[in-house]
């Protein structure tokens, strides 16, 4: 199949720093969208697959998973977007679309869903690369629309940050009257606050420091409890219907399911790997509580959620970069210095 060469940013190595390099995009087939990008966000997870950290990186990868953009052509057979939309691209851009799970729009548990980046592009027979790069062609399905009253540099965090936090919102039913926590206030728990809060819940955040409080309040938080006072959890006990755990990192989750109602579940959004110190089923038991787990959400979901950003004016809070910047960016993120989430203005790449 034919391709086009455009310019790109990734690595070849785990050792090595991002650098521009060039990288084949397919041609439009006919239920293609061709995609100028705009902005790409920057997540955590692109810095883990950057570094292998998980141990499943094939080099060289292009990261990128918080696309928005604009559609330069369609396939012949495209119906749902034209030349000109503001679109974009979150963390899948396939699926089977027979299974069980994608029957049900459920498409990220879909056991052949394909990864924006570090995927298999079965037209191209090469990785899939992501967005840290000129343009990007995707099957129309995968490709959502963004409502043009947002700012689209802060749209594209929606695109994994948000959804992530926003399928088990709906999922676990919150709403008006629903009392939400959220551990942790990064990318993820800043947009969880901002959508749990215009769902009509009651939001609380969890944070070890007590200088995240005006911040927690000013996106929308009702309450701040210091997670390490011992007077403050032992007031929280039995008041949450839902948990939201955002932490990246192994961490304890006793102390707070302890503060879960009776059928409250804790969701983890953040963390995959095995928990330290384990779990102690105690607090489970006695009051028939959940410990659960969740991944971005489907196509229908995250289209749900750019439509209800439009209606209720809610984008990310960010810090705009040029792509030359991303190596210093991956540092401050692993010091958490970064209010909330770093946007690659695109155009750095393209001048
Ligand atoms: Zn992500
Ligand atoms: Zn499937």
């Amino acid at each position: 199949m034919k391709a086009t060469s455009v310019k790109a940013y990734g690595t070849e190595s785990a050792e090595a720093d991002l650098k521009q390099f060039n990288i084949d995009r397919r041609e439009v087939t006919s239920k293609d969208v061709g995609i100028d990008i705009l902005f790409c966000g920057v997540c955590h997870s692109d810095l883990h697959f950057a570094h292998n950290d998980w141990d499943m990186t094939q080099y060289p990868v292009v990261p990128g998973h918080e696309i928005v953009g604009r559609v330069t052509h369609v396939g012949a057979g495209v119906s749902k977007y034209k030349e000109g939309d503001l679109v974009a691209v979150g963390c899948l851009v396939y699926s089977c679309r027979t299974c069980k799970n994608c029957k049900a729009d459920l498409e990220q548990y879909c056991p052949e869903w394909v990864p924006t980046y570090g995927g298999y592009d079965k037209h191209l027979k090469t990785n899939t690369h992501g967005g840290y790069s000129e343009s990007i062609v995707v099957d129309e399905e995968f490709v959502l629309g963004v409502p043009e009253n947002l700012d689209p540099a802060g749209v594209a965090p929606i695109l994994c940050a948000g959804i992530t936090t926003w399928s088990p919102l709906r999922y676990w039913n919150v709403g008006k009257g629903s009392k939400v926590a959220v551990v942790g206030l990064g990318g993820l728990g800043h947009m969880a606050i901002k959508l749990a809060t215009a769902l009509g819940a009651h939001v609380t955040l969890f944070s070890r420091s007590a200088n995240k409080i005006e911040d927690a309040k000013a996106l929308g938080a009702d309450e701040v409890i210091i997670s390490t006072d011992q007077t403050q959890m032992e007031k929280a006990l039995g008041r949450f219907d839902l948990i939201l755990d955002t932490v990246p990192y192994a961490h304890d989750l006793n102390p707070y399911v302890g503060t879960l109602t009776t059928n409250g579940t804790l969701v983890v959004v953040g963390y995959l790997g095995p928990l330290d110190p384990m779990l102690v089923t105690v607090p489970l038991i006695m009051g028939r509580k959940s410990i659960a787990g969740s991944l971005i959400g489907g196509i229908a979901e995250t289209q749900e959620l750019l439509d209800f950003c439009g209606k209720h004016n809610i984008t990310s809070d960010i810090e705009i970069i040029n792509i030359q910047d991303i190596n210093l960016a991956y540092k401050r993120m692993l010091k958490s210095d970064v209010k909330y989430r770093f946007v690659i203005d695109m155009k750095s790449l393209k001048s």
